[in-house]
């Protein structure tokens, strides 16, 4: 497809990725979001091989290679501090071709902006979309409008576009556990520089894993009733309480987080959903298949979804509307699977039923690294580039 104008609603990775894809295939971007200054929300991520090698595609790799951490290895461990398994992520590298990269988000979101040869605009937040068999017009509450070709609503997992190209509303589904994200600096006594660890007992995970800048990006996860609120004076008696009596580096971990760089979150997923597409207006990343971070996955499907749009668009003489129906069938069926999987996992770790988790604990410590090799090598594998 030649000469289209496309319109962008969201600028997180998915919006941003798909930009940056857009604008190389020669296309006309025009990117909007709702907020006054562009934060990511949390403090980190793992992109795992399939994600960054959409930033490879994209002309990223070297620049990823710079803000991403070196993680060789995984273990898991007790809350005691026993190793349960020590995974070397070398092979799994050899196999599927790329580096996992976990990034701060802050560097992950720069590097994507200075990237994007456009400028995002801000402070608009798209209240309706109105389409026809021509084009399709974007509507912003300040009231400026405007008209594109194509619309993608990359709008995150709260989309009101989703609303849109469904035809009815789909909440998100509360995936039954709280999680604190943040970063500290890098130190021996919390764990290895070169390794993702994840202490696992009780329902519930601490981890950390290295990012560049040497620091560790690190997670708590705790199963909790819908609707707990808290604020950052009280994060670190919330974290002691909930992990007391878990290992030393655990300990550390929350004496040495900064509470008020500490984000809180309910974790929410999305889908499977019917469709992504409606006439003129494409759903990506979040607002279509918010994913259960438990898998390390929802970022990286946003960064496929983008790419495969853009090839999709490009390698069609037939019409927009074709390639659209191409991506909806392609992205539909591997998001999906990834939708659900992550949300199996998060139950699994997270006790929804108890003695399942303490089987997962129990095939932690019996589990040949191979075969966690190879489980996380098929899902990286599925992707669009192998
Ligand atoms: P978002 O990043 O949510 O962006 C949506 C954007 O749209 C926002 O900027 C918002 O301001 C804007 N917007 C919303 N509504 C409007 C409107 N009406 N008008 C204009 N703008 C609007 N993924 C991984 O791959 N690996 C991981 O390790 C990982 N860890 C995670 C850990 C946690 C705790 C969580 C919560 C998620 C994790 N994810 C991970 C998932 C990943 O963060 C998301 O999948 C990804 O950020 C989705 O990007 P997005 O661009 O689709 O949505």
């Amino acid at each position: 497809m030649y000469n289209l104008k496309v319109v962008i609603i969201g600028a997180g990775i998915g919006g941003l990725t798909a930009g940056i894809a857009l604008r190389q295939a020669g296309y006309e971007v025009e990117i909007y979001d709702r907020v006054k200054e562009l934060r990511p929300a949390g403090a980190g991520i793992s992109l795992w091989s399939n994600g960054v090698k959409v930033l490879n595609r994209l002309g990223l790799g070297e620049k990823m290679a710079a803000i991403g951490g070196l993680m060789d290895r995984m273990q898991y461990l007790t809350l005691k501090g026993d190793v349960l398994n020590d995974i070397d992520l070398r092979p799994l590298v050899e196999e599927v071709g790329q580096r996992p990269y976990p990034v701060a988000r802050t560097d992950l979101q720069q590097m994507l902006l200075e990237a994007y040869p456009g400028e995002v605009k801000l402070e608009h937040k798209c209240i309706a979309v109105e389409q026809d068999e021509n084009s399709v017009t974007a509507i912003f509450e300040n009231g400026h409008r405007t008209t594109g070709d194509l619309l993608i609503a990359a709008d995150g997992v709260r989309s009101l576009l989703r609303t849109y190209v469904l035809g009815q509303e789909v909440q998100p589904k509360y995936g039954h556990y709280v999680n604190w994200n943040g970063l500290v600096p890098a130190s021996e006594d919390l764990a290895a520089k070169n390794s993702w660890v994840i202490f696992v007992g009780e329902h519930k995970r601490a981890s950390m894993m290295p990012v560049s800048g040497d620091r560790f990006y690190f997670f708590f996860d705790v199963p909790l009733p819908k609707g707990t609120v808290s604020s950052p004076e009280h994060y670190r008696a919330e974290l002691t309480e909930h992990f007391q009596g878990w290992a030393q580096p655990v300990q550390n971990l929350i004496q040495r987080l900064d509470p008020y760089k500490t984000n809180r979150l309910e974790i929410h997923d999305v889908g499977p959903i019917d469709r992504m597409v409606r006439g003129r207006v494409a759903l990506l990343g979040d607002a279509a298949h918010a994913t259960c971070p438990d898998l390390g996955q929802g970022g990286c499907q946003a960064m496929e979804d983008g790419l495969v749009l853009t090839q999709y668009l490009l390698t069609t003489n037939i019409s927009m509307e074709y390639a659209l129906k191409r991506y909806e069938a392609d992205r539909k069926e591997r998001t999906s699977a990834v939708v659900e999987k992550a949300r199996k996992r998060a139950e699994m770790i997270h006790g929804k039923e108890p003695e399942i988790t303490q089987k997962w604990y129990q095939q932690l410590a019996e589990e040949e690294p191979a075969d966690v090799r190879g489980a996380i090598a098929k899902v990286i594998l599925a992707g669009p580039l192998r």
